[in-house]
């Protein structure tokens, strides 16, 4: 039997909310056992590459490996290379495109770096017969949890949204192990469409024969959070998946933190310092939202409004707006001390730890509801596109760990939104940070943060099935 550690590729999708997951659980590998190496393009590797060398410098074997992101070639700007670049629904297609042209220098890579095992971003389902060519295990990650994927499975494989007269009609996901409701306006767009003219149809199509053909996935959540789901996903799709987080815990020092994604600024934390306990809403809608003008404007009535004190990520804006501020006109003085707005990227996981901060705003992205989770934060939900409505669900119904905001409308572009107006933010975060009601749902975020917690420590769920992944590819590699 082979004493030798076995050697892992990384192949992360290039967008931060798959990306950062994976730089955690590439180290997590490397720090329990094997070998990793991260194959991206030099403008993502930037991102972290800190934070690898650091780990290098600990004893822990992890590495990049560079490649070229085709920009010219699928129509793109020099330089965009991850899907939070891309500003209009083409570019994030042409995006997508791209990632199709990065099959044959990953090959090199592999046939060179003859590893044991590949562990992949979902969305490159060409590494299937790159696996097979190599005889070794090709694993899969999609960055969500069973609970949507769930869902997903139960929308395409059943259709219950072709049966329904109207966009707002609810209708019942009878396949699922709880009762639960959606309506057609809360579903991703490309399930409203005739399955010929969407372009993402035969992506899908082909990213799901992979996982077929896979030897498994592995999902950022803990058992505990959604056991029902996890049972079901796995007797559902019969293939193995194993749940290894919240990953964002392997970050325990400060420094890792700070350099999470990007290298953030450091001053909204000696800002809560100077907070008492839970008495402040984090509101950040993740990392590729851009709000208009009157959305901001809503949002920035209702934190005055409040009274509370507030940290507030304003999001990214397109190239065109980037020299104007959307803020109403006096915002910040009007609520100097009581409120930070942060323009750039957020410490997020730094901030969601902090004792001061008792509530959280959040669109919903797993990542976000995860860390939220870990942070034991109760959250005011906002889902906007992509999977959201769906973690909204899980949050809302099923943990009762948040209270909805009342977005009715999945839209992946912001000027396709209806904005959201201050009277419904305002009462949802008072309710969320004052009140009894919120004060029983701040007790269930606290537990259930214990639990992820433990979760992840020896003996607990998380920790379990890593082993037993990091065992099955021990095994192939010996064999
Ligand atoms: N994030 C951050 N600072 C920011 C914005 C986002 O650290 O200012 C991180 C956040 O902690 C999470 C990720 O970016 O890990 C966003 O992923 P998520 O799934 O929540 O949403 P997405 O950006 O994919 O919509």
């Amino acid at each position: 039997m082979s004493t030798s550690k076995p050697h892992i590729y990384f192949l992360p999708m290039m967008a931060p909310g798959h990306m950062i997951p994976m730089i955690d659980i590439a180290r997590k590998f490397s720090r329990h056992g094997a070998k990793s190496t991260i194959i991206t393009t030099s403008s993502n590797a930037s991102q972290f590459s800190q934070t690898i060398q650091r780990d290098e410098a600990n004893g822990f074997p992890i590495s990049i490996s560079l490649i070229e992101f085709p920009c010219r070639q699928a129509g793109l700007p020099d330089g965009c290379e991850n899907l939070s670049s891309t500003t209009t629904t083409e570019m994030s297609l042409n995006f997508l495109k791209a990632l199709d042209l990065l099959q044959q220098p990953v090959e090199q890579i592999l046939a060179e770096g003859r590893p044991d095992c590949i562990i992949v971003g979902a969305f490159f389902w060409w590494t299937t017969a790159i696996a097979s060519n190599l005889k070794i295990p090709r694993i899969a990650f999609y960055g969500t949890g069973f609970f949507p994927m769930c869902i997903f499975r139960c929308l395409r494989d059943h259709r219950p949204h072709e049966k329904v007269a109207s966009d707002s009609e609810e209708f019942l996901l009878s396949c699922l192990p709880n009762e639960l409701t959606v309506s057609r306006r809360q579903i991703p767009e490309h399930f409203k469409q005739d399955d010929d003219k969407n372009p993402l149809t035969e992506l899908t199509r082909k990213v799901l024969a992979a996982d077929e053909a896979g030897c498994g996935i592995i999902v950022n959540t803990f058992y505990e959070l959604e056991p029902a789901y996890a049972d079901h996903y796995r007797k559902m799709i019969g293939n193995k998946a194993w749940h290894i987080g919240p990953v964002s815990l392997i970050n325990e020092t400060n420094e890792d933190k700070t350099h999470r994604g990007q290298e953030a600024n450091q001053d909204c934390l000696s800002w809560l310092g100077s907070k008492k306990p839970n008495s402040v809403v984090y509101v950040c809608f993740g990392s590729m939202s851009i709000f208009q003008k009157p959305q901001l404007h809503e949002i920035a009535g209702a934190l005055e409004s409040s009274g509370q004190e507030f940290i507030w990520v304003v999001g990214k804006k397109t190239k065109e707006e980037e020299s104007i501020d959307h803020l109403p006109e006096g915002f910040e003085e009007r609520t100097k001390g009581r409120g930070l707005i942060i323009r750039g990227w957020a410490p997020q996981v730094q901030i969601l730890d902090h004792e001061a901060v008792g509530g959280f705003v959040t669109h919903c992205g797993w990542n976000s509801l995860l860390e939220g989770v870990a942070a034991g934060v109760p959250m005011v939900t906002w889902p906007l596109s992509a999977e959201q409505f769906f973690n909204e669900k899980l949050v809302a119904e099923i943990l009762r760990t948040g209270i909805p905001v009342g977005a009715e409308e999945w839209a992946k572009r912001t000027d396709e939104r209806v904005a959201i107006g201050c009277e419904r933010i305002e009462k949802a975060v008072v309710e969320l940070m004052v009140g009894e009601e919120g004060e029983r749902i701040r007790n269930r975020a606290r537990n259930l943060g214990d639990v992820a917690k433990r979760a992840v420590q020896e003996g607990g769920s998380s920790y379990t099935d890593f082993n037993c992944l990091m065992e099955e590819i021990r095994m192939f590699h010996s064999s």
